[in-house]
Parts: C-alpha cells; sequence; structure tokens
C-alpha cells in the first residue's frame, strides 16, 4: 500500500547560532516532530550576512544530529578534538549522546551556503553513552542513479529497486532507518518502497512533486509526513523536483527538551544544564 500525505509542517523562518538564517519544519514547535526526528532546518542563502555568524561553541546531548551539505563548506570542532571540514555532499553523523561541546561554521566569505541540518532522537538507554562523531564523504556515499537526471542518494539505509540495492554508510544503530536525497527528472515518477512499521516525511527543496495514490501536492519548504503504508509513490513536475526522504523508528518515549538538550525527564534536563555550567557536559564527573 502506498503511503499518503496526512500531514503538513510548513518551515518557519528562524534563525539560530550566532545569527544563521534558516528554515526550520520539523520542531518549529514542540508538537511538530515525528518520533524518532525532532527537528530539521534547511539553510540556503546566497547572501554571508545570512551564514557568516555560524554556530559558536554550543553543547548538545541526548539526540544525533546529521548534517548534509549541498553548497559551500562547514567546518566543525569539538571538545572531544574532532576536526571536519564538510563540503558539498558531504555528511557529519555526530551522535552527542551523553554530551559533546562543538562549534559549526562556515568556511566562506561569499557563495551559497546549503544544506540540512536533522535531529535524530535517541532511545533512554542510549542518551548518556560516549559521544560519537563520524565524518562521511561524498565519494562514501552511493548514487542510484534511475535514468538520465533521477538519482537517489543513499545517506543511511537500505534501498532496494527490483535487484538493485544500495546501502547507505551511516550508522546502523540510529532510529533514523532511511535517509534518501531524491533528485527526479522533469515528470519522472518512482515508487520506493519503505518499512512498513517506520514513521517518514518528505522535504521538498526544488521543484514541485505529487505523492501518493491521491497525486497529494507536496508543498515546497515544507515537512510532508506520510501516513502508513509500504511504500512512497512521487510524480515529479515539469521542472523536476528535488526532496529528502526520512523514514525512522519511533522510539515512544517521553520528551523534555530545553534548547540544546534532549531528554526524557525535566530532571534530566536540570542535571543537563548543571553538567554544562560546571564544565562537565562530556563524561563523568
Ligand atoms: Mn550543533
Amino acid at each position: 500500500m502506498q503511503r499518503i500525505l496526512q500531514r503538513v509542517i510548513p518551515a518557519v523562518d528562524t534563525s539560530d547560532g550566532a545569527g544563521v538564517k534558516l528554515r526550520r519544519s520539523l520542531g518549529s514547535a514542540q508538537f511538530q516532530r515525528l518520533d524518532p526526528f525532532l527537528m530539521l532546518d534547511e539553510f540556503r542563502s546566497d547572501d554571508p550576512r545570512d551564514y557568516l555568524a555560524g554556530f559558536p561553541s554550543h553543547p548538545h546531548r541526548g539526540f544525533e544530529t546529521v548534517t548534509y551539505m549541498l553548497d559551500g563548506r562547514m567546518r566543525h570542532e569539538d571538545n572531544l578534538g574532532n576536526q571536519g571540514d564538510l563540503g558539498p555532499g558531504d555528511v557529519q553523523w555526530m551522535t552527542a549522546a551523553g554530551g559533546i561541546v562543538h562549534s559549526e561554521m562556515p568556511q566562506q566569505q561569499q557563495g551559497r551556503l546549503r544544506g540540512f541540518q536533522l535531529w535524530v532522537n535517541l532511545p533512554a538507554r542510549d542518551k548518556m553513552k560516549p559521544a560519537s562523531y563520524r565524518d562521511i564523504a561524498a565519494t562514501q556515499i552511493p548514487v542510484a542513479q534511475i535514468d538520465a537526471g533521477t538519482r537517489i542518494v543513499v545517506i543511511c539505509g537500505t534501498l532496494q529497486l527490483g535487484e538493485r540495492r544500495w546501502v547507505g554508510p551511516a550508522p546502523a544503530e540510529s532510529a533514523a532507518r532511511l535517509y534518501l536525497d531524491i533528485q527526479l527528472a522533469p515528470q519522472a515518477a518512482l515508487t520506493l518502497p519503505v518499512a512498513d512499521d517506520d514513521s517518514g516525511f518528505l522535504y521538498l527543496y526544488e521543484g514541485e512533486v505529487l505523492v501518493g495514490p491521491q497525486a497529494q501536492r507536496l508543498p515546497a519548504n515544507a515537512a510532508g509526513v506520510l501516513g502508513p503504508g509500504d511504500a512512497v509513490g512521487l510524480q515529479a513536475g515539469g521542472d523536476g523536483a528535488r526532496l529528502l526522504l526520512l523514514m525512522g523508528t519511533p522510539i515512544g518515549e517521553p520528551i523534555v527538551q530545553y534548547g540544546p538538550f534532549v531528554m526524557n525527564t525535566r530532571e534530566e534536563i536540570e542535571q543537563a544544564i548543571r553538567d554544562y555550567q560546571a564544565g562537565h557536559l562530556v563524561g563523568t564527573s
């Protein structure tokens, strides 16, 4: 059964970090989430004033941040000694878990900066584990070339189309089960198999696309939450389409969020704030 578009979460213009302009769909309000996904930010600008300030040193605890660059460069540094330079097509998969303090700074004075940051929740049993971090170069990420102008970048999970199979390099233990960046040629139609039990959403960032058996139009720059089913049907408009497909296994636990900390209880949030203020967010106190 093909999934239908069940709900649309429009993106809200906002800013974060030291003043980076963003479009936030998932996570724009506490109820606008889709377990296990907490937030999706799209950053896209040709104007350096929108991004130069970047995201100076800040903490995270209790979840994962996944950064996917389309254009431009971003440099990451954290208090565990990791450093990374993300360019077009690169992915940074950062499992903050028990805690990390890092900065994410644009490495350009001009030109286009464009990409996405997704927040994926962790279950209670993983929230206080040691942080881990992976930079995934674009060259390590498989691309399913369907035909001229239609291609799918498989960032995480398995895409199976007939006999052909592509497996993304991102960590298998994440609640995010499938992360695809889909480019459709004009008028191209595509049906993608997905796990029946997983929640999922689409995010259209270029062009036009119709979804599912009822050919529902997915608004641009909005998260389209999918209903149940084992396939996602897509039909591009006359200029083609570019969109993300995210599928994940719901965690089903209470969520208490305070900015960059996402835990299960208010007490755990208060502990996170105390730990950060005391300078030992990471590791044992
Ligand atoms: Mn961050």
